[in-house]
């Protein structure tokens, strides 16, 4: 399979692929924001995954199970801030936009999960902060596959 020419140099085509190349705009909300609210923009905005920020910096990610989960456990969702059902930092898997393509692909599939928010990391009062510049996800994998397959890229 490896062996193929054209193989060879699909792959090479991919291992050119940064992050910055193929990512996409990313749909944000605040912490303070209702679940319900929340709910409705990932309906609007068409998406699985929601990146919540505080002032452009990540706080955390929030997606379909985490609002399904909510949902369920029969809180009132219109009282239930995004901030209380988000997975939070530091527990959030991030790249960076100057990332081969393929390492976020890595990383989607090692960690399964459906998106990565893309950052660039800044320094803030000594302090690491995360900002939120674009998303990753399994659809611009796949987008990136058929767009090299049939030379569009
Ligand atoms: P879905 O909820 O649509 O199945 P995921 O599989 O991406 O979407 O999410 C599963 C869980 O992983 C959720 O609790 C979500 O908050 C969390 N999650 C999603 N993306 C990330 C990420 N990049 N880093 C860490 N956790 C994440």
């Amino acid at each position: 399979f490896s062996g193929k020419p054209d193989v060879n140099l699909f792959t090479q085509e991919v291992k050119g692929v940064k992050v910055s190349d193929i990512m996409t705009h990313p749909v944000v909300v605040s912490e303070e924001t209702s679940v319900y609210d929340a709910i409705v923009q990932l309906f609007l905005e068409d998406v699985g995954t929601i990146f919540v920020v505080s002032d452009g910096l990540l706080m955390g990610v929030v997606s379909r199970k985490d609002f399904l989960k909510s949902a369920l456990g029969g809180s009132d969702i219109n009282k239930v801030p995004v901030g209380m059902i988000m997975t939070r930092k530091p527990n959030i898997i991030t790249v960076t936009g100057e990332e081969d393509a393929l390492i976020a692909a890595e990383k989607i599939m090692h960690h399964e999960v459906d998106s990565l928010p893309v950052v660039e990391k800044t320094i803030d009062d000594g302090k690491e902060q995360l900002r939120v510049i674009g998303k990753i996800s399994k659809s611009s994998l796949t987008r990136l596959l058929v767009d090299l397959c049939r030379g569009g890229l």
